[in-house]
């Protein structure tokens, strides 16, 4: 069984076709929100993901651009992004967004944003967090996203173990318990800046990381052309 697990495709289509290109033959798409929010093609994703019959959960982008007070939180380009998201949301993609509930569990495995305690806005990026809430998962294997880092944070022994994801990295899980993150489709932060997933098998509990490159510079024209904040265009050159 090989399902792709995506997350913070962040309104970035071309991205996201990048990596739908690259799984190939899937059996499931799944993805850990932050669907919406600095890219310059929400409804586009949204479409998208409803095409390939895609599973997921609700990000904070998600949350604010369906009208929560998330957008409070946010800071100043971020914030107008998401103004300008709103505007554009068409309504049956806003419907869409409204009903990705905070969990899920698909195939024994947990499905959050953020963390298993905070869903939709804890960034788990320390072995303290990450142990809390390895202890928190209702099941043996969580995913999550909203860092934008590839990575997984194992449970070894009562302790937790950080291990990268990079291009092509695999890992097989057996009993140990983990929290996975496949990094970010549409703005990645790791410093690479191609497209981030994973594909997973969850009965065999193996995972396999990928990148996907694309044509970032026609992401960034769209997002100019949008009158989006610069800044959110010129860092996707550079991964950040
Ligand atoms: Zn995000």
């Amino acid at each position: 069984m090989r399902i792709a697990v995506l997350s913070d495709i962040h309104s970035n289509l071309v991205a996201l076709d990048a990596v739908l290109a690259a799984a190939g033959p899937v059996d499931g798409v799944w993805h850990l929100g932050d669907v919406v929010g600095y890219g310059p093609d929400p409804n586009g994703v949204v479409g998208r993901l409803r095409e390939v019959g895609a599973v997921g959960v609700r990000g904070n982008h998600d949350a604010a651009a369906v009208g929560g007070s998330e957008i409070e939180w946010f800071n100043p380009d971020a914030r107008r992004a998401m103004e300008w998201t709103r505007g554009v949301l068409a309504p049956d993609a806003r419907d869409w967004l409204e009903a990705l509930p905070e969990r899920r569990t698909e195939s024994g495995i947990e499905l959050v944003h953020g963390s298993p305690r905070q869903p939709i806005w804890e960034y788990v990026m320390s072995a303290a967090s990450a142990g809390a809430n390895l202890e928190r998962l209702g099941t043996a294997i969580g995913l999550h996203g909203h860092t934008h880092v590839p990575v997984a944070w194992l449970s070894v022994g009562g302790d937790v173990q950080l291990l990268r994801g990079g291009d092509g990295d695999t890992l097989e899980l057996g009993d140990r318990r983990a929290l996975v993150n496949p990094g970010s489709v549409g703005q990645p932060r790791d410093g690479d800046p191609t497209a981030a997933f994973l594909i997973l098998d969850p009965k065999a509990g193996l995972i396999e990381w990928h990148r996907a490159a694309y044509d970032v510079a026609a992401v960034q024209a769209a997002m100019r052309a949008a009158g989006l904040p610069p800044s959110l265009a010129n860092r996707l050159s550079r991964g950040v």
